[in-house]
């Protein structure tokens, strides 16, 4: 065989694999309704969009600029960082990335080496594990479940816990659960870090898609002790509708910023000058669009939530933050479903999809199998009209 080893005992990013494939089956004409990406449907806001456009025409962007991001872009994530979590960083903290995945990539291979062990909270989003596994990690996965609230304790944690512990990964919002862990639990999970000197990844991709009131609070700033073992990864994909765009960060103690600089210099160089420009407007610029999309968020979070806890067999716990529902299909494995026998969540995605014409993500891929995660982040029609379909079709 050609193909690396780390290739090939790879998977393809399920998220994205589900969604190419519900992308590709409605181009061909099939009435396909996605809940697989998690992707804002909204267009990027105007004033965004012009600044790019602006960008493009300046030939001081057609050239190569420092590796680790524009100047004024690092300037201006420390200023946004401060201005939202009320964390202090240096501009020299924050490197520049090709989204929050990449950011994520160049913390893990920076930081981990083979048989380090990471703890990740189950259910996750895709990439965390498969990164780790990159970097040569072990990853150890922190079950939880609807009981919970699909939040780790500290005691859950502590139970993973090995003198070969390297580094938790922290997210809340959380992607796939949309689980916000209150101010009280990440004070806790930042005190235990920092006792046992575990380094802290936390991915605030979605520190502005809060609802019901509820706050992101972020883990450095509750706990400054765990502050300089702890790693903030962030981007504009989900706050500003730029999915598409790719622009992320990492904001990490010095000597770590300097390995993600060096690893970023031989990689991949600046990410794209017009996209970096653009996520200088999006981060410095008018936010009136983040609370209107949010606001879009929370209706169809409330929508979703009601259309799925009135399905026998599904039972929903109500997510607080990001742009996903995670219900539990446990009621409905075992059953037989237009002539195909459901035992697993992977058959009722597939299901789903050829007879109802609804994509979603089956739970295995998130490490917590007879769940499945959908997407709220899709028009308020398509989403009541793809629900409808799961519940006729699971009815049927
Ligand atoms: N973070 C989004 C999701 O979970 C985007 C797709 C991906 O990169 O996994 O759907």
């Amino acid at each position: 065989m050609a193909l690396a080893r780390r290739i090939s005992e790879m998977e393809e990013s399920p998220t994205l694999a589900v969604t190419a494939k519900a992308k590709a089956l409605k181009a061909a004409g099939e009435p396909v309704i996605g809940f697989g990406a998690g992707e804002p449907d909204f267009p990027t806001p105007p004033n965004v969009v012009e600044a790019a456009q602006r960008a493009a025409s300046d030939p001081a962007n057609h050239r190569y600029t420092p590796a680790t991001g524009l100047p004024a872009l690092r300037e201006a994530i420390a200023t946004k960082t401060a201005r939202d979590t009320g964390l202090e960083v240096d501009p020299a903290q924050v490197v520049v990335t090709n989204g929050g995945k990449h950011a994520l990539y160049n913390v893990f291979m920076s930081l981990i080496d083979p048989g380090d062990e990471v703890l990740i909270p189950a259910p996750y989003w895709v990439s965390y594990p498969a990164q780790v596994q990159l970097a040569g990690g072990e990853v150890v996965a922190v079950p939880t479940d609807k009981s919970t609230g699909f939040r780790a304790s500290v005691d859950v944690l502590e139970q993973h816990r090995t003198s070969k512990t390297k580094a938790v990964v922290f997210v809340s919002p959380s992607n796939p659960t949309g689980a916000v862990y209150p101010r009280e639990e990440v004070e806790a999970v930042g005190r235990w870090a920092a006792e046992h000197g575990i380094w802290v990844i936390t991915d605030e991709i979605y520190e502005h898609l809060v609802y019901g009131g509820r706050v992101a609070h972020s883990l450095p700033v509750v706990v400054p002790e765990a502050a300089e073992r702890t790693i903030v990864v962030n981007g504009v994909a989900k706050t500003y509708a730029m999915t598409g765009w790719r622009v992320g960060w990492s904001i990490a103690p010095e000597e770590i910023t300097k390995g993600i600089g060096k690893l970023q210099s031989q990689v991949t160089s600046n990410v794209s000058n017009v996209a970096q420009v653009a996520a200088i407007e999006a981060l410095t610029g008018d936010q009136s669009a983040v609370a209107e999309m949010r606001e879009a968020f929370d209706r169809r979070r409330r929508l979703a939530v009601d259309k799925l806890s009135a399905i026998e067999g599904v039972d929903v716990v109500e997510p607080e933050g990001a742009f996903y529902v995670y219900p539990s299909f446990e009621g409905i494995l075992g059953r037989e479903i237009a002539g195909r026998r459901v035992d697993t969540t992977l058959d009722l995605a597939d299901v789903l999809l050829e007879e109802a014409k609804v994509a979603l993500v089956p739970g295995e891929a998130f490490g917590l199998a007879g769940y499945a995660r959908l997407s709220y982040a899709l028009g308020d029609d398509d989403l009541a009209e793809g629900i409808d379909r799961i519940a006729e079709l699971l009815s049927s």
